[in-house]
């Protein structure tokens, strides 16, 4: 649920890129099927055309020759040369025709002065087509089957998922049968036949299913934009991981420097004292042996010298400690202390992710600008949360919880980072701040004490206390500034 959160944009894109695949990809295939269709459906369509005039042909002939009656009879072997024509009829200027539909086809095409239909049964394939003409007239019985040239037909009757059929007067003839079904896309395409003695409506039919869309490719498209955003993902991170580590290694260089600093503030304030002291002792010894022995001049001068020493190591203490007074007040500038805690937080992000942590940040919206210096404010936060962090490792996952909050507090900005970790007891709490003190095994015992005077040197306080019902909170003051 929570890596679903995490990755909510870059599956977003996912699905956005990847339905607009699929929409291209799709509407190219529909535009292909119809193109194939219309292409198949123009090619039936010549074809059937073609056929029907040839009727046409056939029956102008047969006028033209009058073939006589008695004679060979020419119209009879037609049949053998064209399959559709089912049987030739005629009759003769006195005779009748046995059916009334051919008399009044006859008497439109006598008007027309071309063939006529006649007898239409679309149900069975079936029709005539009458020519008025002296003496005799002609009839010919067709078969609509075989009319279609199936050798050259564009589909594959059979199989073909486009229905065709012929339509007139409210009749129809399925010349192929197809597939229709609900759901999809439809292709549809009807025109005339260009005979008007045969006015048939050539109506076709394609259903498109959703089975026909190029799912394949679209899984592939899919697949592929997964994999070129994991691949993003997994380079963002490591420079993200590069940058972080970076960032951490520069802290760690900046606090080894600063720990060497505490090193020698400590040194000084050892050694300031005793060698105070021996200046003042020396003096008076020297006071001292020139009233009681006669060699005085070379004890007096020695203890000169000693004095001189003395002296000199008081100076050098007193240069050292100097070079290591740290933040002077040129350096201070408004820092917005939200902003300091995200930086410190985000460096430390795989690290509370080890620890299954959440860091929570209780921070008004407007930012807090205190006066600092940028890298001693860096220090002490990361310093703290390290502190914390190291904490909680020493008691099980269900029970730790780090609270951090910045607020106004006066003209102070104050940051609290509080744990749930196993605490201090009173006499540890009364010493943390004393440099060298640790109660760890690896510890240093200079991190707080380094942080307390960077904050001094800020012109802040940093203060420690328990935290109820069980923990450590150490909090942090340092002057706003003044707009
Ligand atoms: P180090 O980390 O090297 O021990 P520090 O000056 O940072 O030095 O800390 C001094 C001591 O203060 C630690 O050894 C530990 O006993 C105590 N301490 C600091 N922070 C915490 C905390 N969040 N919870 C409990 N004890 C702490």
């Amino acid at each position: 649920m929570s890596w679903l959160r995490q990755h909510a944009i870059w599956i977003a894109v996912w699905l956005a890129a990847s339905v607009l695949g699929a929409i291209v990809l799709s509407s190219t295939q529909l535009a292909r099927l119809r193109e194939v269709f219309e292409v198949d459906m123009r090619i039936a369509h010549r074809l059937l055309s073609q056929r029907v005039v040839q009727h046409d042909a056939v029956l102008n002939t047969l006028a033209l020759l009058q073939p006589p009656a008695q004679a060979v009879q020419p119209e009879l072997k037609l049949p053998a040369l064209y399959p559709q024509i089912l049987a030739v009829h005629r009759r003769e200027r006195e005779a009748n025709w046995p059916d009334a539909q051919e008399r009044a086809a006859e008497t439109l095409s006598r008007d027309l002065r071309r063939p006529v239909l006649a007898g239409l049964d679309l149900a069975r394939g079936r029709y005539e087509l009458v020519l008025a003409s002296e003496p005799a007239s002609f009839v010919l019985l067709m078969d609509l089957q075989t009319v279609v040239p199936w050798n050259e037909w564009p589909m594959a009757p059979r199989t073909s998922p486009v229905r065709v059929v012929l339509e007139h007067a409210s009749q129809t003839f399925v010349l192929q049968p197809g597939t229709l079904h609900d759901g999809g896309w439809r292709f549809a395409f009807s025109k005339h036949l260009a005979a008007e003695s045969q006015p048939f409506y050539v109506v076709a039919t394609r259903q498109v299913g959703w089975g026909e869309l190029p799912w394949l490719w679209i899984a592939a498209w899919s697949l592929a934009v997964a994999a070129l955003l994991a691949g993003l993902r997994a380079w963002q991170r490591q420079r993200e991981q590069r940058r972080r580590a970076e960032e951490l290694l520069r802290l760690g260089q900046v606090a080894r420097l600063n720990t060497l600093g505490e090193l020698a503030a400590g040194m000084a304030h050892e050694l300031n004292q005793p060698l105070t002291a021996v200046l003042a002792n020396t003096q008076a010894a020297a006071r001292l042996l020139r009233d009681d022995t006669p060699d005085m001049e070379t004890v007096r001068t020695a203890m000169d010298q000693a004095a001189q020493q003395a002296r000199r190591a008081s100076e050098v203490v007193g240069r050292l400690r100097r070079v290591v007074e740290r933040a002077n007040p040129a350096q201070l500038q408004p820092m917005v202390l939200q902003d300091a805690v995200r930086d410190a937080l985000y460096l430390l992000e795989p690290e509370m992710l080890r620890l299954g942590l959440k860091s929570r940040l209780e921070a008004p919206a407007t930012p807090l600008a205190v006066q600092a210096e940028p890298v001693a404010l860096e220090q002490i936060i990361h310093n703290l949360l390290m502190n914390a962090l190291q904490a909680l490792e020493q008691v099980p996952q269900a029970q730790r919880s780090l609270h951090i909050s910045v607020a106004a507090e006066g003209k102070q900005g104050a940051l609290s980072v509080a744990d749930t970790g196993p605490g201090m007891a009173p006499e540890v709490l009364a010493r943390v701040f004393e440099p060298f003190f640790t109660t760890r095994e690896k510890g240093l015992g200079l991190g707080l004490s380094l942080c307390e005077t960077l904050a001094m040197g800020m012109g802040g306080r940093l203060v420690a206390a328990h935290h109820a019902p069980q923990g450590a909170l150490f909090r942090l003051t340092l002057p706003l500034t003044v707009p």
